[in-house]
């Protein structure tokens, strides 16, 4: 068997049984190599063991809150992590963001969704370690080596900030990035004024496309991958 037949595999960390089964076999049934945790303590010690190629995060476990879980992993390297969680407050899913989880999958989920969001996860993974240049989003293609946007092959004018803003959410492609994280990367402050924020989106979507980029009220932005 060669490495890229090599089925991904994803650590779950999950308490709840009865989920965590039906997990398992639905990501078998679609080719993967699924790991089990049923405590925080668990998944770190099968996440250092079997080096998995995502993680799929329940933040309610029996021994520690899991978002305690995303910083160890964090410091680990950046493995995909998908929070899995019934908790609906923004806050929470701002928090999990900001401490490097890769998305937040909100219970009851379907099926369909957690796979997309698998293979998105997986896609990322694969563009962090390999680094690609050129970011294509829908009509959109972004030159990242270039600082060159063009849309439906027309180049398009963007100020040296509107760039920043898009090459971040560009790298991130299809992921929500919190206020903070993009206050943060394109302002150097997470303290900076979030109307910034508005403004660019807003400046960006009358040159991209009003569809270009998503917002998650509350959370943050994402550029949408258009596929
Ligand atoms: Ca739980």
């Amino acid at each position: 068997m060669t490495r890229d037949a090599d089925p991904a595999t994803i650590l779950m960390v999950e308490d709840d049984a009865g989920l965590a089964t039906a997990l398992e076999a639905t990501l078998k049934a679609a080719g993967y190599r699924p790991v089990r945790a049923r405590t925080a303590a668990e998944g770190l010690r099968w996440f250092n063991h079997y080096s998995p190629d995502l993680v799929l995060l329940d933040l309610g476990l029996p021994d520690r809150d899991g978002l305690s879980l995303i910083g160890d992993i964090r410091a680990k390297g950046s493995t995909p992590i998908i929070v899995l969680s019934a908790r609906e407050a923004e806050a929470v899913k701002v928090q999990a963001l900001d401490l490097g989880a890769d998305d937040y999958v909100q219970k009851p989920f379907g099926i369909e969704e957690l796979l997309a969001r698998v293979r998105a996860g997986l896609r990322h993974g694969v563009q962090t370690r390999g680094s690609a240049p050129v970011v294509q989003a829908g009509e959109l293609t972004i030159d990242l080596g270039l600082r060159l946007v063009t849309r439906a092959g027309v180049a398009v004018k963007l100020s040296s900030k509107e760039y920043d803003l898009l090459a971040e959410l560009a790298v991130n492609l299809g992921r929500t990035l919190s206020h903070k994280q993009l206050l943060l990367a394109v302002w150097g402050s997470e303290r900076a004024d979030i109307q910034y924020l508005r403004v660019y989106v807003g400046q960006l979507r009358q040159k991209l496309g009003v569809d270009a980029i998503v917002s998650d009220a509350g959370v943050g932005y994402a550029l949408a991958s258009g596929g």
